[in-house]
């Protein structure tokens, strides 16, 4: 039969399609039905591998459910998780979305009071937790009265005699559990996730992402320009799953159906190297850090990969040595930049088909670039009066988006974030004829010289081509004259044996022709690690902060 819509003062002709609001746990049902014999693979705090496969997994999460309704949750409860990347955080993202109840992955490598400030301010109310965080877990626990149970995910034998009140085993509960449900069904628009910025400045803030977003973003970021994922394929995301939602891979390898390996905690390059190499692994994500950390392994080894195809580079720009390194390895770069509020992805830098006719070189710029908005994100640049900006891929401005998967409010946060509908990105960036984005760097480290901004990844990009340094960040030192200037802070390679001074000649070398000569960092400083967040970038503020008192 017809409907008609009411449309503010007129109807409109109603579609004729099923009303199926988007779940979340559809995608776990779709690859337990389509893919049920695939398998997910997980390296465990235990120190063993277990696999199993989609058709378990979603048994397993419809127990989860249970275990929730038993243990008396409601409707939008914030329920916890301290935990690795593995199959029973799996269970948990569709077990406890799946129910109706918000998943809220809580990221253990946050200082201990920033952890405590997260679960009291989302008010969890039960807390699942690896092996691992035991100890973390009996310091939280008098400090976090919101959380009724504290679950240790391993059998009931594994956990240690702890302090710990109403400490539960996952395994037992699981274990009284039929998994003889069906999903519920409700509003798309329910809230399903819950995840906080790493708030390098003030408290951190939680974005909550909605079964609706995270469908949408699932079905977009699995496109070929995006991800490019398949069910031919083997997925081993890096990010954690406690860093938004491990760039939506949970969601989307169900999706496709392709194969998963999940790395628990050993996240060393030689681990990490090995389950690539015999789980036959095609995909893998992370931030560079992951990357470098694995190429220095692989070249001191003389280790090549077999199977592996696809490396995606994100949360921080992907140096174009790093580019290099890893085709000459045979693998593509998928090279992307998100962030937390946008559920995470924004764009991928990837070549149309008349890019394809341009000189490799000129390709190559274009895959170094942060690239072209991902479908449902509008992008634009801005300058300090909030003025749109030219895009010709030089001028540069403050980074706004806009789209369904962006966000809207912080959790428990009166005050919208939004200006005129636009999320201000924070990220300093340039966009080109061809809607390729280009960031040049976050506000706050933008290198301010005489009256001109100077771009700190530009920098590091280029210094990070010499082939004995390790890592690289550009930083701000004060100055009296020009207000800042650049200094360069280095790790060089463990077996370095020259001189410092030979190298930084070289480093300085690598600037000529490249750059004009104002923007080439006055000084370079050699430092034997280089502090990381939480997210395993490179913590700009601590090293700020450590050469404050630095002078030229
Ligand atoms: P936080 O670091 O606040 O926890 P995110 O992990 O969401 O949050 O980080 C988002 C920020 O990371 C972006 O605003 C941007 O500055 C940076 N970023 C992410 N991807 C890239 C990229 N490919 N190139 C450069 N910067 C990136």
């Amino acid at each position: 039969m017809e409907k008609n819509i009411s449309l503010g003062g007129g109807y409109g002709l109603s579609g004729q399609m099923m009303l199926r609001p988007l779940m979340i746990s559809d995608l776990i049902k779709h690859a337990s039905s389509q893919f049920a014999t695939t398998e997910i693979v997980s390296r465990r705090v235990e120190g063993d591998i277990h696999r199993y496969t989609y058709a378990e997994c979603e048994f397993r999460a419809r127990k989860v459910s249970q275990v929730l309704a038993r243990l008396g949750l409601q409707l939008s409860d914030r329920i916890g998780t301290l935990a690795w990347n593995g199959y029973r955080h799996l269970e948990l993202y569709y077990g406890i979305s799946g129910s109706g109840l918000i998943c809220h992955t809580i990221n253990p490598r946050l200082f201990e009071d920033q952890i405590v400030f997260i679960i009291n301010h989302a008010q969890d109310q039960v807390i699942f937790f690896d092996l691992s965080f035991l100890a973390l877990v009996e310091k939280l626990q008098a400090v976090c009265p919101s959380v009724q149970y504290w679950v240790c995910m391993v059998d009931e034998d594994l956990i240690p005699i702890s302090k710990i009140p109403n400490l539960l085993s996952y395994e037992t509960l699981l274990s009284k559990e039929s998994g003889d449900i069906t999903w519920p069904v409700f509003d798309e628009n329910l809230a399903a996730a819950l995840c906080y910025t790493s708030g390098t400045t003030g408290n951190p803030k939680g974005a909550l992402f909605s079964h609706r977003s995270t469908r949408l973003h699932a079905y977009v970021s699995a496109l070929p320009d995006s991800f490019d994922m398949s069910a031919s394929d083997t997925i081993m995301p890096v990010v954690p799953m406690f860093h938004v939602n491990a760039w939506g891979i949970p969601y989307s390898s169900p999706m496709v159906g392709a194969k998963l390996v999940l790395p628990g905690p050993q996240l060393d390059a030689p681990s990490l190297f090995e389950l690539i190499q015999s789980e036959e692994v095609t995909m893998s994500l992370g931030v560079p850090t992951v990357w470098s950390n694995l190429l220095l392994h692989m070249s001191e080894n003389d280790q090549s990969f077999t199977h592996f195809k696809k490396a995606v580079v994100g949360g921080s720009a992907c140096p174009p040595k790093m580019m290099d390194s890893l085709n000459h390895l045979g693998v593509r770069v998928i090279h992307a930049w998100g962030m937390t509020e946008l559920s995470p992805l924004g764009t991928f830098a990837t070549l149309t088909g008349a890019d394809l006719k341009k000189p490799i070189s000129e390709q190559n710029r274009i895959l170094q670039k942060q690239g072209r908005a991902l479908f449902g994100i509008e992008m634009k640049i801005v300058n300090e009066d909030g003025l749109e900006l030219v895009q010709d891929g030089v001028t540069f401005g403050n980074l706004m988006v806009k789209g369904s998967c962006v966000i809207n409010n912080y959790f428990r946060v009166e005050e919208s974030p939004l200006i005129d509908g636009w999320f201000p990105t924070g990220d300093v960036a340039t966009i080109d004829a061809a809607g390729n984005m280009q960031i040049t760097d976050r506000t706050k480290d933008v290198i301010k010289s005489g009256g001109e901004w100077i771009s700190s990844i530009d920098i590091e990009n280029i210094a990070s081509a010499h082939p004995d340094l390790l890592a690289v960040a550009c930083i701000a030192i004060a100055h009296p004259k020009w207000q800042e200037r650049p200094l360069l802070v280095a790790v060089k390679k463990p077996n370095y044996i020259r001189s410092e001074q030979l190298l930084k000649e070289e480093i300085w070398q690598l600037f000529q022709g490249k750059m004009a000569k104002w923007c080439v960092p006055d000084e370079i400083i050699f430092i034997e690690e280089m502090p990381l967040t939480a997210t395993g970038k490179i913590f700009k503020l601590k090293l700020r902060d450590l050469l404050k008192d630095f002078q030229f």
